[in-house]
């Protein structure tokens, strides 16, 4: 990879094609499993863990995809800005595991999620205030009723500002590149299940010393329908502490889980 010059515009211009590609197929195949699985093939056992059964309108799906695919061009700048950024070695990306031993990447995995998490949590309730809302927030909640679909549907303001967040973890964070991979394969991964509409994880999670931690679709669709509560992205830390969990989430969860 060190013999391309990523500074140059047209190499620049060819990886950041090549990483658009990667991140729209990445996001294509998740949410179409999800988006097969519980709405083409339908088991009857995920009746119950439907949060809206009823079907939306196909024009916001149409949208959703749109918006998700322009949200990827942005990743995909934000990612060959990073190559450049670890070419010119602005970063603390290493390539040798043994720098830091095995037992720092789920470390520096857990140290990039927290970030991110407390990043994601404070600007969703800033992008919460009416007039920024209206300006780039309200795109994503244009998805009232979600779907594996809606994962990166947002306006591009909202795009910019979600994709800032790693380049700059990378300046200080020394992260080995396969663990900046799996962090934002995990990105794609868990917002297809939290905007899936359908509950996957089992009864009683939501008050498991474990579970309770993590963000699914029931936490995730409450803040699509009611606004000012469950402003998390993978954790529910922040929204436990600052008091925004919705009172509503314990029982909607057993509602939606057998
Ligand atoms: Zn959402
Ligand atoms: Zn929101």
């Amino acid at each position: 990879m060190h013999q391309y010059d990523f500074t140059e515009p047209s190499t620049f211009l060819v990886l950041t094609l090549l990483m658009f590609l990667i991140v729209v197929f990445r996001y294509v195949l998740i949410a179409g499993i999800f988006y097969i699985v519980f709405y083409v093939f339908d088991p009857k056992g995920f009746e119950r863990r439907k949060i809206f059964p009823k079907h939306k309108d196909p024009k916001q799906y149409r949208k959703e995809v749109f918006w998700s695919v322009f949200t990827s061009l942005l990743f995909a700048i934000a990612g060959g800005l990073m190559v450049v950024m670890w070419q010119k070695g602005y970063t603390q990306i290493y390539e040798d595991v043994r720098q830091f031993g095995w037992w720092y990447i789920p470390v520096s995995f857990l140290i990039a999620a927290f970030i991110h998490e407390t990043y994601y949590y404070w600007l969703h309730r800033w992008m919460h205030k009416p007039k920024v809302y209206r300006l780039i927030h309200k795109t994503h909640h244009d998805s009232h009723i979600t779907s594996p679909w809606t994962s990166f549907s947002f306006h591009p303001g909202e795009g910019v500002l979600q994709s800032i967040i790693i380049p700059v973890i990378i300046l200080f964070l020394p992260m080995h590149y396969y663990t900046i991979v799996a962090l934002l394969t995990f990105m794609t991964l868990t917002s297809a299940i939290n905007h899936s509409n359908v509950e996957i994880y089992p009864k009683g999670f939501h008050k498991h010393w474990l579970g309770k931690w993590f963000i699914g679709a029931t936490h995730h669709s409450l803040h699509h329908t009611q606004y000012r509560f469950n402003y998390g992205l993978y954790f529910t830390f922040w929204d436990k502490w600052m008091k925004t969990e919705s009172e509503k989430y314990p029982e909607n969860f057993e509602n939606h889980t057998i």
